[in-house]
């Protein structure tokens, strides 16, 4: 056992909550059973950091919708298809004679679309600053090649506006363990103004469990400090890059945008620039956020307010296999995760 893995079973000092933002860093500590080899005076907490769980349902009514209009196809990730509007999902929407197609990657919809140039192929863009330089890239190659029968509906978030809100409307929280994968894109120093403004430790982190530990440790001791550590420097500098910004400052600028347990924040979202609107699909005012499920608390359990096992469905009516919320669907959800690994 190293220095700083018997400091954290041993640590006995004043209780520490820290919270996580990145669905990748949620799977991991669940799978690795981090939580286990801490002392309970360390809590972890899963914050907002799943983007089809923040994902609003007017959102995903509108996707239901235009699968359903003639000469549509909705294109997605495969997580967002289970996910339920105000009443069905997009595999509902399939099952009913909507085009839904599923891709690993946006750029699949290129093929798609040049080989049925017919058709309109609406992408649906969910994602935070890790994944919006993936669209930007493809409107760029829709335009090089002249394709012009791709759209995107977007609902594309960004990390500070809602680590923010959670400070601000939240409270509780000693430390976070900052997202790698954004962090790339980014650059470390973009948590600089809320750790100084908090007064609250920042980790960026890589995903093995040993690279999340020590970032635990140095949030445990830089706890009330406004420091921003960057502990995943092999990948992360703390300007980011600027080519993925560049090209992501060309297509899309800030924007309010609704968030699932939040409502709308302020500059929180990423849009289409006005010279881009033809590739818009309709992404405004998509704000309503009520679950299918009224009983599901996906909302709390997004802040952090409750964790996955206080909601009264978790692992009785809401399993992976009968999903009631979002959360229990994605594989980045905090629900799915503390489900699949029986995280305490
Ligand atoms: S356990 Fe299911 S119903 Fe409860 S908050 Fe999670 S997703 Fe919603």
């Amino acid at each position: 056992m190293t220095e700083y893995q018997a400091y954290l079973k041993n640590y006995d000092g004043e209780p520490v909550r820290l919270m996580e933002v990145c669905g990748t860093h949620t799977a991991e500590i669940s799978h690795s059973g981090i939580a286990s080899v801490l002392s309970p005076n360390i809590r972890l907490i899963s914050g907002p950091g799943c983007p089809v769980c923040v994902t609003v349902t007017s959102y995903i009514d509108r996707l239901v919708a235009l699968s359903l209009e003639p000469n549509h196809v909705v294109v997605s990730f495969g997580d967002l298809l289970r996910v339920k509007g105000s009443s069905q999902s997009l595999n509902d929407a399939k099952a009913l004679g909507g085009q839904v197609r599923m891709v690993y990657s946006p750029m699949d919809v290129l093929k798609l679309a040049d080989a049925e140039p017919e058709q309109i192929f609406v992408f649906a863009a969910v994602g935070f600053e890790t994944t919006t330089p993936v669209y930007a890239l493809l409107l760029e190659e829709a335009q090089k090649t002249g394709i012009q029968n791709i759209r995107l509906l977007t609902s594309l978030k960004t990390m500070p506006p809602v680590i923010d809100w959670v400070c601000a409307n939240q409270g509780g929280i000693d430390g976070f363990l900052a997202p790698g994968h954004v962090s790339v894109i980014t650059g470390s120093s973009m948590f600089e103004p809320l750790a100084q403004t908090y007064s609250i430790p920042f980790a960026v982190s890589g995903f093995e469990p040993q690279q999340i530990l020590l970032s635990i440790y140095a949030l445990v001791r830089r706890r009330g400090k406004g420091d921003v550590m960057n502990l995943y420097p092999s990948a992360v500098t703390a300007e980011g890059n600027k080519a993925a910004q560049r090209v992501v400052n060309q297509y899309f600028e800030s924007c309010d945008a609704a968030w699932r347990g939040m409502g709308v924040i302020a500059e929180s979202g990423m849009c289409l620039r006005a010279e881009y609107a033809e590739f818009d699909a309709g992404s405004m005012n998509l704000t309503d956020d009520r679950s299918a499920n009224p009983n599901c608390r996906c909302a709390k359990v997004l802040t952090g307010a409750i964790s996955p096992h206080e909601c009264p469905l978790f692992g009785s009516q809401c399993t992976p296999q009968i999903p009631q919320g979002a959360c229990m669907v994605s594989t980045e959800g905090s629900c799915y995760q503390y489900y699949v690994n029986h995280r305490k």
